[in-house]
């Protein structure tokens, strides 16, 4: 089975009492044990577009007892961020997102070290955000940002969990630098988007983002099967799910010439 192991595991690393205690009703799964909850206490996840969907996907995490998360997103509170992003405050209006999001991920679990960062993902900035993580999760609503990253972790070969939605449908794989296919795989630029013609409901993004968090933490543990070289594609509406197979392209811009 696919996993990841966290760079610089530690084989003596210990829990203590209080985290064997908190995390005790998931360390008796089978095929978790005190050992995935030993890797998720060592592993770094980044998340991207800490919004509706990435900031659940955080609190998922959080509450899972990944040991450290790397919040990275532009920009201020809007009032019709509300409907969806949960670790906002109404009273936050106006401040930085990431810096909420950040205050409420501590609070839920100070066992978290939580990193924000008030930046959108940049050309400039990608390979820097990226370094260090154990599992990236994009979950921007900007195709750009999204190669970027792809990109960014194709090179610095770090699994990426890639998480999209529109409207009441939902997709999510996971992308393992060469040997499953990339984004550019796929479309070899990115497709055009409006921005301003995307309607969410917050529990459509809530539910995606459980399912994100779940990829993530079966990746790092190998607790269940992860969907790579597929995309999971769930209609909300109909509560229905198809798994389509990606093909890795040999002629693909960005992994083509990558060695598995
Ligand atoms: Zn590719």
């Amino acid at each position: 089975m696919v996993q990841v192991e966290p760079s610089g595991l530690d084989a003596v690393f210990a829990l203590t009492d209080d985290q064997r205690e908190r995390y005790s009703r998931q360390i008796q799964l089978p095929d978790f044990g005190e050992f995935g909850q030993q890797k998720l206490a060592q592993s770094t996840v980044l998340i991207t577009g800490v919004g509706g969907l990435g900031g659940t996907v955080a609190l998922y995490l959080a509450a899972a007892g990944v040991g450290k998360l790397v919040l990275a997103r532009g920009g201020t509170l809007r009032l019709d961020d509300l409907n969806r992003q949960v670790l906002m405050r109404h009273d936050g209006v106006g401040e930085l997102r990431v810096l909420q999001a950040a205050e409420s991920l501590r609070r839920f679990n100070p066992d978290t070290l939580v990193e924000p960062i008030a930046e959108y993902v940049t050309a400039d900035n990608v390979a820097g955000l990226v370094a260090g993580a154990t599992v990236v999760v994009d979950a921007t609503h900007n195709f750009e940002e999204r190669y970027w990253l792809n990109d960014a972790c194709v090179q610095a070969r770090i699994p990426m969990v890639e998480s999209a939605m529109d409207g009441m449908e939902a997709q999510l794989t996971t992308i393992l630098p060469g040997t499953t296919a990339c984004l550019r795989c796929r479309s070899a630029t990115p497709p055009p988007w409006d921005r301003r013609n995307f309607g969410v409901l917050g529990a459509v993004s809530g539910a995606l983002a459980c399912l994100t968090a779940l990829e993530v933490i079966k990746l790092i543990t190998g607790c269940g099967p992860i969907l790579s070289g597929t995309l999971a594609r769930f209609d909300l509406a109909e509560l229905t799910l198809r798994k389509l197979p990606l093909l890795r392209q040999s002629d693909c811009p960005c992994c083509g010439a990558l060695a598995p």
